[in-house]
C-alpha cells in the first residue's frame, strides 16, 4: 500500500480541503486523519459506522497524601514544574509528562504512576477504513497518538493500493510521526511569510525521511510576490510545484455543507483535480 501524506504547517492553509478532495477523486478505501488535536476530516466525509477506543498514553503521577511527609523533594526534582504546593503537594495533570522522577526520589513511596486516558481512537467502517483520533485537552501525547492512528489504519486493511493521510498541523512531533513510513508528502502552502517558513521546515524534515516531496500553493493569487518567492525557492531546491489554486471564497461554504471542494465545478476544483493527477503520477513513479 502506498501512502500519500498531506501536510501544511500552520492550520487553515487548506490541507483538509485537499485531503478530502483527493479521497473523493481516488475513491481511496483507506484514509486517516492525523490532526489528533482538532480532527475534522470526518465532518466532510459523511462517515457513519464507527468504533471508538480509549487511548491510554503514558502514566501520570499520583500522590498518596496519607504517606506524604511534605519534604518537597518531588517538587524540587520535577523539571516540568508539575507539582504544586499550597497546604499539600499535588500533581498538575496538565503539566505532568509522566517521567517518573518524582516517584523515584520520594523517600516515602508516596508517589505512583497511574494510567491516564489521553484521548480516544476511532475507526469508521463503510466500504472503506477511516482511522482517526482525538486527544484530550491538555494531554501531551499527540505524536504517539498519531502513530496509533496509522497503526490502526494498517491493522484494519487487507490489500488497498493507496492510503491518503491528512497530516498533523504544525511542524513538531506529530508531524514527524505523520511522516514515518509514508511514500510521498504533498505540502500545501499559502503565499505568506509564515506559510513559506513552515513549508521550508517541513521540506527539511521530510528530506530526512527520504520521501518524495511535492508542493502546491493554495490561494496563490492573494500575495503574488510571496508566491514568486516560494516558486524560486522550490526551483532552487529542485522540488516540483505541482499546482496553484486560486482563492475561492465558496470553498468554505461547500465544506460547511459536508461536501468536498471537487464536488462542484470551479477554477479551484479544476486545479485540485490537476494537482491530484500529478501527485499520483509522482507517487507511482
Ligand atoms: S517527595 Fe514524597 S514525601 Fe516528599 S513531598 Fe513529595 S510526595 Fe511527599
Ligand atoms: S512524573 Fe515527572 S513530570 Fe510528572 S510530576 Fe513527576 S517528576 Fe513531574
Amino acid at each position: 500500500m502506498k501512502q500519500l501524506l498531506i501536510l501544511s504547517g500552520k492550520g487553515g492553509t487548506g490541507k483538509t480541503t485537499i485531503a478530502s478532495s483527493f479521497i473523493e477523486l481516488s475513491k481511496a478505501k483507506a484514509f486517516a486523519d492525523c490532526d489528533v488535536e482538532a480532527p475534522n476530516l470526518h465532518l466532510v466525509m459523511n462517515t457513519n459506522t464507527k468504533t471508538s477506543t480509549p487511548y491510554y498514553g503514558m502514566g501520570k503521577a499520583i500522590i498518596d497524601q496519607s504517606k506524604c511527609i511534605k519534604c518537597g523533594l518531588c517538587k524540587e526534582s520535577c523539571r516540568f514544574g508539575a507539582i504544586d504546593f499550597s497546604d499539600k503537594y499535588e500533581i498538575n495533570l496538565f503539566k505532568c509528562e509522566g517521567c517518573s522522577v518524582c516517584e523515584f526520589v520520594c523517600p516515602e513511596n508516596a508517589i505512583e504512576m497511574a494510567s491516564y486516558k489521553d484521548g480516544e481512537t476511532t475507526i469508521y467502517r463503510d466500504n472503506y477504513i477511516f482511522s482517526t483520533a482525538e486527544l484530550n485537552m491538555g494531554s501531551g501525547n499527540s505524536g504517539k497518538l498519531v502513530m496509533k492512528v496509522k497503526e490502526n489504519l494498517k491493522d484494519n486493511l487487507t490489500d488497498e493500493p493507496l492510503a491518503i493521510i491528512d497530516g498533523s498541523p504544525g511542524i513538531g512531533c506529530p508531524v514527524i510521526a505523520s511522516l514515518s513510513g509514508v511514500d510521498m508528502v504533498l505540502i500545501v502552502t499559502e503565499p505568506s511569510v509564515s506559510g513559506m517558513s513552515d513549508m521550508i521546515r517541513i521540506i527539511k524534515t521530510a528530506e530526512h525521511f527520504r520521501v518524495k516531496i511535492a508542493v502546491c500553493i493554495n490561494k496563490y493569487d492573494t500575495n503574488i510576490s510571496q508566491k514568486q518567492k516560494i516558486e524560486k525557492y522550490l526551483i532552487d531546491r529542485k522540488i516540483e510545484l505541482i499546482g496553484k489554486i486560486v482563492y475561492d471564497k465558496n470553498i468554505s461554504k461547500i465544506l460547511n455543507e459536508g461536501k468536498t471542494a471537487v464536488s462542484v465545478d470551479s477554477e479551484a476544483s479544476r486545479s485540485i483535480k490537476n494537482i491530484y493527477s500529478r501527485a499520483i503520477e509522482i507517487l507511482n513513479s
